[in-house]
């Protein structure tokens, strides 16, 4: 499964990707444009705007409108339409920043682009293919784990409430 994402989903985007799923986004692109990559790559657009959505559909694009207000909420409804698993694998995640692949890195490759303090606390480290942004498991990824945790939380429910 492939998507693109309309200008207003960028957190969305980022999440997506860090959860394996490849994801186009661009904030720039009119509406046009989004229908025929959408169309031409056969990804799913994804939308807040529901003119766009209906759109899509009269021009047999698949779309899903997303209703949730937060980002919980949107990961949570993606998660249960298109049964994405809400765990971070970095075997398949992707850049948030660019889409590309991400591939392990060593300490020493790490080295020169992150701090000191950095190294010496973390030992696995990954850089993107394309875009050269190396990350690892760092503080903020307490944060990460908990909107993850949240989004589960709400899927449950939803699961649940049908
Ligand atoms: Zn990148």
């Amino acid at each position: 499964m492939k998507f693109i994402a309309d200008g207003m989903l960028g957190k969305l985007t980022r999440w997506l990707r860090m959860l394996g799923q490849d994801v186009k986004y661009s904030n720039n692109s009119e509406d046009s444009q989004l229908l025929t990559i959408a169309k031409k790559e056969k990804r799913v657009l994804l939308t807040r705007d529901f003119e766009l959505y209906q759109r899509a559909i009269g021009k047999g694009v698949d779309a899903f409108y997303l209703e949730g207000l937060t980002g919980e909420e949107k990961i949570a409804e993606l998660a249960k339409r298109y049964d994405i698993r809400l765990e971070i694998d970095m075997a398949s995640s992707r850049c948030p920043k660019c889409n590309s692949v991400v591939k392990p890195i060593s300490t020493k490759e790490a080295a020169d682009k992150v701090e000191r303090s950095t190294l010496d606390y973390y030992e696995e480290f990954w850089k993107c293919t394309r875009c050269g942004q190396i990350y690892w498991q760092g503080a903020h990824w307490t944060r990460i784990r908990k909107t993850l945790g949240a989004a589960k939380e709400m899927l449950k429910e939803q699961k649940k409430g049908n």
